[in-house]
């Protein structure tokens, strides 16, 4: 057998890069074997450097939802290109962006442009911080916000303590203000309010989580967190880096009828270019510096190119019917996955939420970071590469959410379907 060019690269990616990657879950650490090094990618597709095809089901971790390479998208970033890369002072297309995002999100009255979405929650949660003058904040097991030292944190050894650092670097001071309680779970988040309320600042949540797999909050729990907050007078941030634009147009605040004080978006919302945001209640975004006391700036913030991508993504997201689509072909896939796996005897469930889906080695759904720990990670694993062999990429950890496109038409699920009833006839 030919060595695979993926082997070379890897390799030599090693001796200049920790791991041989810019960020660690595309080393396959989780699922083991090496990572596929992409020379291309179009519509649903991408093509690896052995020149193998796959259909992706990442999407670049979600930004990808018009497809890869939309042709629109690629042009409005040609011509803006032309046009300077990059100017450090203020643009007009960056106001037509802030307008949109104020227009289709309706807690947000004011945003800032930031380049990543860490930026977004870090500056959020230093916004909450500054606004309150508190200085804990609330997190969720499970929940990932970027990786900022405060929000890089696991839960304690009792409920109502505070949490363990899950990076070394991060000062156990910093973690101190941090409280981690379990998602979904109402009772804790009451205990947290009733005995430390006054001084908790925020509490920051992904409403549709998608970084330890797919879990859904359910209604219930983000209304708690809304009535909660508001009682006393903490920030209450939704975190739609991943689940906005994704779950639905209007995110997931649209989806439980819940108007977050602060918001924190990016991946869909740069089209695939470095674009993320924060924003929100004006009365908080009037804290920000140059107006207020919360200092906030980015050399590359509300870059033209990559505005360029982000509105034309935008764009094409209203498209009459998109979400709809959207929605059918991530559910078709959940349901066609569900059934072949049934058929060949293997325990297995999926799920879906608009663009967004889990697959889950386990009976049902989880609800919360521990029951998606208690899933059958070897089986995954094994899943995992049998259909990356059959040339479909799903996400390389059990962890992850995956994501269609509006290119994932029916076909390109049925295809995907078809493999995966092939590999489920070995798993059983
Ligand atoms: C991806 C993600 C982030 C971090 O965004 P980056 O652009 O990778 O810094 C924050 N929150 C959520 C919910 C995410 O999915």
């Amino acid at each position: 057998m030919t060595e695979s060019r993926n082997d070379t690269l890897f390799a030599r990616a090693q001796k200049t890069t920790p791991g041989g990657v810019n960020s660690p879950v595309r080393a396959f650490r989780s699922v083991g074997g090496t990572p596929r090094f992409i020379t291309r990618a179009e519509g649903p597709y991408f093509w690896d450097a052995d020149g193998k095809r796959y259909i992706d089901y990442i999407g670049s971790w979600g930004p990808a939802i018009v497809g890869h390479a939309h042709p629109d998208v690629v042009k409005a970033v040609q011509e803006a290109a032309t046009r300077g890369l990059s100017f450090g002072a203020p643009t007009e297309a960056e106001i037509d962006m802030a307008e949109e995002i104020c227009r289709l999100v309706p807690s947000i009255e004011q945003v800032r442009l930031v380049s990543s979405g860490t930026e977004a929650t870090m500056s959020a949660l230093r916004l909450a911080r500054g606004a309150t003058g508190r200085d804990k904040i609330v997190k969720f097991e499970g929940c990932y916000h970027g990786h900022a030292d405060s929000l890089l944190v696991k839960a304690g050894s009792g409920l109502l303590t505070f949490g363990n650092p899950t990076s070394a670097g991060v000062p156990e001071d910093f973690v101190k203000h941090t409280l981690v309680l379990d998602y979904n779970n109402i009772a804790q988040i009451e205990e947290a309010f009733a005995n430390m309320g006054s001084e908790i600042a925020c509490v920051i949540v992904e409403p549709v989580a998608g970084n330890m797999n797919l879990i859904k909050a359910t209604p219930e729990f983000l209304q708690a967190l809304r009535r909660l907050c508001t009682e006393h007078g903490a920030v209450l941030i939704f975190d739609e880096v991943m689940c906005g634009f994704r779950v639905g147009l209007k995110g997931a605040q649209e989806l439980y009828g819940i108007q977050a004080d602060l918001t924190a978006l990016g991946k869909v919302i740069g089209g695939g270019l470095p674009v993320a945001a924060f924003g929100g209640r004006a009365d908080l975004m009037a804290k920000m510096a140059p107006l207020g006391a919360v200092y906030q700036a980015g050399t590359l913030s509300g870059n033209p190119v990559a505005v360029a991508a982000g509105m034309t993504t935008l764009k094409l997201i209203q498209e009459p019917d998109f979400y709809d689509k959207l929605a059918a072909s991530a559910k078709r896939l959940a349901t066609g996955l569900t059934a072949a796996a049934k058929e060949a005897g293997v325990t297995f469930c999926a799920d879906s939420e608009g663009g967004m889906f889990g697959l889950y080695f386990s009976e049902t759904p989880p609800n919360n970071y521990a029951e998606m720990m208690a899933g059958d990670r070897a089986k995954f694993n094994t899943f995992f590469h049998a259909m990356l062999e059959e040339g479909v990429y799903f996400a390389p950890a059990a962890f992850e959410a995956g994501f269609v496109s509006i290119q994932h038409d029916d076909a390109v699920i049925d295809a995907t379907i078809a493999a995966a009833r092939k590999v489920f006839a070995t798993l059983g």
